[in-house]
């Protein structure tokens, strides 16, 4: 019997899930209202960074004389970059969705609501579409998390949404929130040439990181002359003629041309008829279990939605799971997803990845480990490059040496952070990586050499 599969939403945890039901030959329809791809292609991770990929070209042709290059005039042509940050995404959007189709997955452009434990309906510009299911998948991803106190109007109070870039190029950016998306912003427009002031609400910015990670990041920011103001919590704006001011709670204020908020994130949860088909829903979030099922065991939660890391790459996998759940897949050939070995990274410079078990983290759990860290200035590519700075951080444990975690700061970090990401999943050791061959110049030697 043709397992029907519906999913509600199209993005990374939608539209993996559906070609991978579809390659298992599952009749699958996908409802999504806005574009496939989601939130991550249209608004979140591609451009944002395709911004930060052009504040980093023109940050490279800012260092033409270290390079030994003869310098020249460069600016930012902000049509041009929205048109290259539309061209991207539209390419994107463009083979996903043929992927989808070459697949035989029926795409309905409209609401998706569950009216029954296997009942949808999309609401569609053509009417309504009644659709049976034999599993469903909730995809729906999330949204900016908006203040009560500040109307944002997406001119001169912005989401991140509306910053790629925004109507008018912000002279000084008051950044609000000092966690992953706030601080790829504050690089992203300190790059490309505006003043910008980052409030943090706490002491540290990027709360949870490593300290010394995090110190990498904040120093780097300081330098760049990025006015940061830790312990306050923005509580208000006020709009002047051409600029306004954001008011903190502990008295301060700092005045700029725009503001930015990046105080995280709210799941679409709303109008999907969860209580219909007896979805079980925890502050807006759907809980899921170890093979991403809600409380009704044929309706998957997936993505921003499941209220697990909030990652396209989690997303992916937990969609990539689910089909196969699914489709019978023979249980045994994965491993259960295990959210704490998932790498991650932040786009600023320096870049920051890391995966694993923080040395910070092993600490405060009282466990004994191993860290080892290389610096990049030790590094002849680093050196080739011109981007000496930052280091490579590996935590392993002492008796088996086997890889818990790992950090990256530094050019390349995302990338490179792959390695440690492949030794932490597969327990490898610290000596797996120093006995591959790796090439000569890498960055990755720094990862081989804090092996040892
Ligand atoms: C600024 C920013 C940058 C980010 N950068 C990165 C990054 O670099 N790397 C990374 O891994 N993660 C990044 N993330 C996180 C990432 O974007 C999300 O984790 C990811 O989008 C979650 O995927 P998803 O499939 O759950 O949802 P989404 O991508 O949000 O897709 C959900 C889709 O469901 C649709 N939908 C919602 N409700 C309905 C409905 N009722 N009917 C039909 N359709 C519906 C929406 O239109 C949307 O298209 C970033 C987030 C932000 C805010």
């Amino acid at each position: 019997m043709t397992v029907r599969f519906v999913i509600i939403g199209g993005g990374p945890a939608g539209n993996t899930a559906a070609t991978r039901a579809a390659s298992f030959g599952a009749e699958v329809t996908v409802i999504e209202r806005d574009i496939i791809g989601g939130a991550a292609h249209l608004w979140d991770c591609i451009p944002s960074k395709a911004m930060i990929a052009t504040g980093g070209a023109l940050a490279a042709v800012r260092r033409s004389p270290e390079m030994g290059l003869t310098p020249g005039p460069v600016g930012v042509d902000a049509v041009a970059l929205r048109q290259r940050i539309e061209v991207i995404s539209e390419k994107i959007e463009h083979d996903t969705r043929q992927l989808l189709e070459s697949q035989g997955v029926r795409i309905l452009r409209g609401n998706g609501c569950l009216v029954g434990p296997h009942q949808v309906v999309a609401t569609t510009d053509d009417g309504p579409i009644e659709l049976e299911a034999d599993a469903i998948l909730l995809a729906t991803g999330s949204r900016p998390r908006l203040p009560d106190w500040a109307e944002v109007d997406g001119h001169r109070v912005l989401s991140t949404r509306h910053a790629y870039p925004p109507r008018e190029w912000p002279t000084h950016l008051v950044v609000i929130g000092s966690g992953v998306t706030g601080v790829e912003f504050v690089h992203m427009f300190s790059a490309l040439g505006s003043e910008v002031t980052l409030i943090a609400s706490r002491q540290q910015v990027l709360p949870g990181k490593d300290p010394e990670v995090a110190a990498a990041l904040e120093d780097e920011l300081l330098s760049r002359g990025v006015n940061v103001l830790k312990g306050a919590r923005a509580m208000g704006i006020d709009r002047h003629t051409d600029t306004l001011t954001v008011r903190c709670d502990d008295g301060r204020a700092v005045s700029g041309s725009h503001a930015l908020m990046a105080i995280g994130s709210l799941p679409n949860s709303e109008g999907l008829g969860l209580a219909a088909a007896g979805v079980t829903v925890v502050g807006g979030y759907v809980p899921i279990d170890a093979d991403c099922a809600t409380n009704v065991p044929h309706v998957y939660a997936a993505g921003d939605l499941s209220g697990k890391l909030p990652l396209s790459s989690v997303a992916a996998m937990q969609g990539r799971r689910i089909a196969e759940k699914v489709m019978g897949y023979p249980s045994g050939l994965h491993r259960t997803l295990d959210y704490d070995k998932a790498a991650t990274a932040i786009f600023t410079v320096p870049e920051i990845a890391d995966v694993g078990l923080a040395e910070a983290d092993a600490f405060a759990q009282g466990r004994k480990v191993r860290v080892t860290k290389v610096p990049f200035s030790a590094s002849p590519k680093a050196l080739i490059e011109s981007h000496s700075r930052g280091f490579v951080k590996l935590v392993s444990d002492p008796a088996t040496g086997i890889v818990l975690g790992g950090s990256v700061v530094g050019r390349h970090a995302g990338e490179l952070i792959a390695v440690v990401a492949v030794a932490v999943t597969n327990g490898l050791r610290a000596v797996d990586l120093v006995d591959s061959l790796l090439v000569h110049p890498s960055l990755a030697e720094a990862l081989a050499e804090a092996s040892e």
